[in-house]
């Protein structure tokens, strides 16, 4: 088995408060031992990133654009043993991991060749005025445990990128492919510029508080985003916050429901539904409400639910057994209240924490399945008859990550998505994501974007360069 050990100051080291077990979902039983990083290291980390930082941020374009492609190349080379990790601590199928794997090599790839603009404003005889870009210190990346490489990606690429050194903070249900991924980025970086701690309870507010840390990129969930914003008050550490979301999707009538089902099962229940911006509210006009029931669940029996790492099956489990429970316990609320359960809706009768796709009809707002977030493999479909009405309902939420529109005039379902609350509006499409394309969420889903130059750029701080030109003195 792997060895896994912090990585501090270049060095790997054990965790100087012994180590965890990680568990695997498909079985409930432990699986590999993490190291527990003390507050000490948690200091060490920060004292040997703002010590590289010195000249890590002189570094040039060349110098980091070559960092990260070779990076990326080993992402590659060594992908498969990456997504078997992934899987095992995780518990996606391993097709689903290997394009997490991919998709981290895509976005690193995509970042490394970035321009950071230098922005002319004037240019006289009199004076010449431009807009730079710095690097800001030290950031600290906190992620959660739904897509753990993909998202530590996300955080320390475009940092790096931008001349920062990071701290990185996986969750402690999901810490492996992180330390490997850190692992991966030390080969080819200053010793220093790269660091990771992992520990469990109270170590991501030690992190939130710390003097030395100038920003924290933060996914996760919004009551953990707000305590971050609060510790990060005390140094005024930059934060970009992509919190949680309970993404709408309207389907407009005389939409071709037996053509969209695939996407929207798809969007719904991508990563078995523990993804941000999964379609997580379903609103249906009363014309095809049954129909698209029906579309759903048959759609729903072809998934094959087991253990990601073995053959065939499509469809893993919930990543931990408190997430498990809270599922359970939103769709126990709704058949309380009246729903119809037209599939899955029990946990299987096996160790591992399996809850087939579950699709639940007759809910509508103001049940707890609708309102809260339920990140896992549980749709609510509920049942519209006026449009304007079913816009007020789907922006009546406080998350702001998502949504979308579907329908067969894309020039009217591209006015409504327009309207909708929401850090992206998709149409005919949800949950799609790329490295170009800026993403994040409103109101209480978060603020700041990442992906695409204006990702990068939360990545910086702006310094304006006024030069008075004749100098007379
Ligand atoms: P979480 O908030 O419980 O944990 C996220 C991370 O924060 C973990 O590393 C955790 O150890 C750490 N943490 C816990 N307490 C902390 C504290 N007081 N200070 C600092 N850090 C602390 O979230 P989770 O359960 O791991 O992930 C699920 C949530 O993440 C969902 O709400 C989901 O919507 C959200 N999410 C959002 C996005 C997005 O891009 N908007 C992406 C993925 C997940």
């Amino acid at each position: 088995m792997h060895d896994f050990q912090l990585l501090i100051d270049g060095a790997r080291v054990p965790g100087d408060n012994g180590a965890f077990a990680v568990i695997n979902p498909a079985s409930g039983a432990p699986f590999a031992q993490c190291p527990a990083a003390s507050l000490e290291q948690l200091n060490s980390a920060v004292d040997a990133a703002r010590r590289a930082f010195a000249s890590w941020r002189a570094s040039s374009t060349e110098q980091r654009r070559s960092a990260l492609h070779k990076a990326a190349d080993d992402m590659e080379r060594e992908a498969e043993a990456l997504a078997r990790l992934i899987v095992q601590e995780q518990g996606k199928p391993l097709a689903l991991a290997m394009s997490e794997v991919m998709g981290g090599v895509a976005w690193t790839r995509y970042n490394a060749d970035l321009e950071i603009p230098v922005e002319l404003i004037e240019d006289t005889p009199r004076q010449r005025v431009e807009l730079q870009r710095k690097p800001l210190g030290v950031v600290a990346s906190i992620t959660p445990w739904n897509w753990p490489f993909m998202i530590a990606v996300w955080h320390i690429i475009p940092a790096l990128r931008a001349g920062n050194c990071v701290v990185s903070k996986p969750s402690s249900l999901t810490p492996l492919s992180t330390l490997r991924l850190v692992e991966i980025l030390d080969r080819h970086l200053p010793r220093g510029v790269i660091n990771i701690v992992t520990g469990e309870q109270g170590f991501g507010s030690a992190i939130t508080t710390h003097p030395g840390i100038d920003k924290i990129v933060f996914t996760g969930s919004t009551p953990t985003g707000q305590s971050v914003m609060r510790g990060a008050a005390s140094n005024l550490k930059r934060l970009t916050l992509e919190l949680g979301g309970n993404d709408a999707a309207i389907v407009l009538p005389g939409s071709d429901i037996a053509g969209m089902v695939e996407d929207v099962f798809a969007a719904a229940f991508l990563n078995m539904g523990q993804t941000c911006a999964a379609l997580k509210r379903l609103y249906v006009h009363e014309s095809q409400y049954e129909e698209m029931l029906a579309a759903l669940v048959e759609r729903a029996g072809r998934e094959v639910v087991g253990d990601g790492l073995e053959a065939d099956v499509s469809f893993g489990p919930v990543q931990n057994a408190e997430q498990l429970a809270l599922v359970a316990e939103l769709v126990e609320d709704a058949r309380r209240i009246g729903a119809r359960v037209l599939c899955g809706g029990e946990r299987l009768a096996r160790e591992g924490y399996f809850y087939p796709p579950t699709i639940v009809a007759d809910v509508t707002d103001g049940d707890r399945l609708v309102d809260e977030e339920q990140f896992g493999p549980v749709l609510p479909v509920i049942v519209y008859g006026a449009v304007e009405d079913v816009l007020a309902r789907a922006n009546a939420s406080s998350m702001g990550l998502g949504g979308s529109v579907w329908g067969p005039d894309e020039q009217a379902a591209s006015a409504l998505a327009a309207r909708l609350e929401s850090g992206v509006a998709w149409v005919n499409c949800h949950a799609q994501i790329q490295p170009n394309t800026p993403f994040g969420g409103c109101k209480m889903s978060g603020f700041g974007v990442e992906f695409g130059l204006e990702g990068l750029l939360e990545f910086t701080t702006q310094q304006l360069l006024f030069v008075r030109k004749g100098n007379k003195s």
